[in-house]
């Protein structure tokens, strides 16, 4: 009896502990800390910065990641001008040239978001760190150089997602020192997602990209690009259908404006939104941003 209820205590205090954690990231900006050191292989994941101010709102933040492209990035500007939707483009330091940059001035007039995706969507954990610190900081540079002047809320996306595994240095206190080195105070938002329309896979079409943000609100299928061992074994790709019934119902979708069937994707989104009350939100207005919201000079 007393190892049950010393089993059972440990187990409660484990719950405890649990749910202090997550009442702990309740409302956290996503914003690199202050004063914490972050430590390699226990600092990582983007669970723990899903959008949870956004969760069954019905409202999402459109993104759209490695561009500029010459061609795409312009027909998703129009589509958004016709919607009247606004968007967040992270952009790849290494497609910024003298044919693109008329491209990230019409994103900022056209009042979406510039950020930085850094610069070769290298993935940041198998960079050293002076590389990644020194495209970090180039890759803002050249933001800083389309806004000129004007103060803004900054952001950052790593490539895949990943960081935090770098043996001698980890990204978050990287982010933290570039942006006291370029606007000396700690504010670059980094920025994750809660909602993938996989429009990166061939496999899927647009429609069934546009199902994979439209099942994540309204509930319905999720088509899921996967690589597997077939018969014979081969490593191939396929296609896993799955049902979401308790969908999050809001939140931060990704997308990228480097291929033409996202454009499809995103009208056939866009118009699915302005039938059924689904409100496109800027990444300003998200509250774990705005929470924290520093403008960066
Ligand atoms: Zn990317």
């Amino acid at each position: 009896m007393k190892t049950l209820i010393k089993k059972y205590s440990y187990f409660l205090k484990l719950s405890l502990l649990v749910l202090l954690l997550t009442f702990t990231n309740e409302g956290q900006g996503q914003l690199p800390d202050d004063e914490k050191n972050y430590v390699s292989n226990t600092d990582v994941g983007m669970g723990k910065y899903l959008t949870k101010s956004l969760k069954k709102t019905r409202k999402v933040v459109l993104t759209f990641d490695d561009g500029p492209h010459e061609k795409i990035t312009e027909q998703v500007l129009d589509i958004l001008y016709r919607y009247n939707a606004p968007a967040t483009f992270f952009v790849l330091g290494k497609k910024i040239t003298p044919e693109t940059t008329p491209l990230l001035e019409r994103i900022v007039r056209d009042g979406h978001t510039l950020a930085s995706h850094g610069y070769g969507h290298d993935e940041a954990n198998k960079q050293t760190e002076i590389t990644f610190k020194n495209e970090l900081y180039n890759s803002f540079r050249q933001i800083d150089d389309i806004y000129g002047n004007n103060s803004r809320a900054s952001y950052y996306r790593f490539p895949y997602g990943a960081y935090g595994f770098s043996p001698d240095y980890h990204h978050l206190n990287a982010l933290r020192e570039i942006s006291h080195k370029l606007y000396q105070q700690n504010c670059i938002n980094f920025v994750f997602w809660d909602i993938d329309s996989q429009d990166w896979s061939p496999l899927l079409s647009a429609d069934q990209n546009a199902q994979n943000i439209i099942s994540n609100i309204d509930g319905g299928t999720y088509y899921n690009p996967k690589k597997t061992t077939n018969f014979y074994g081969k490593r191939e790709w396929i296609i896993e259908k799955y049902p979401i019934k308790n969908p999050i119902g809001g939140g931060i979708v990704l997308m990228h404006d480097i291929r033409s069937k996202t454009v499809e994707i995103l009208e056939l989104f866009l118009d699915y939104a302005a039938r059924n009350n689904i409100e496109i939100i800027p990444l300003d207005d998200m509250k774990e941003a705005n929470e924290y919201h520093r403008f960066c000079k």
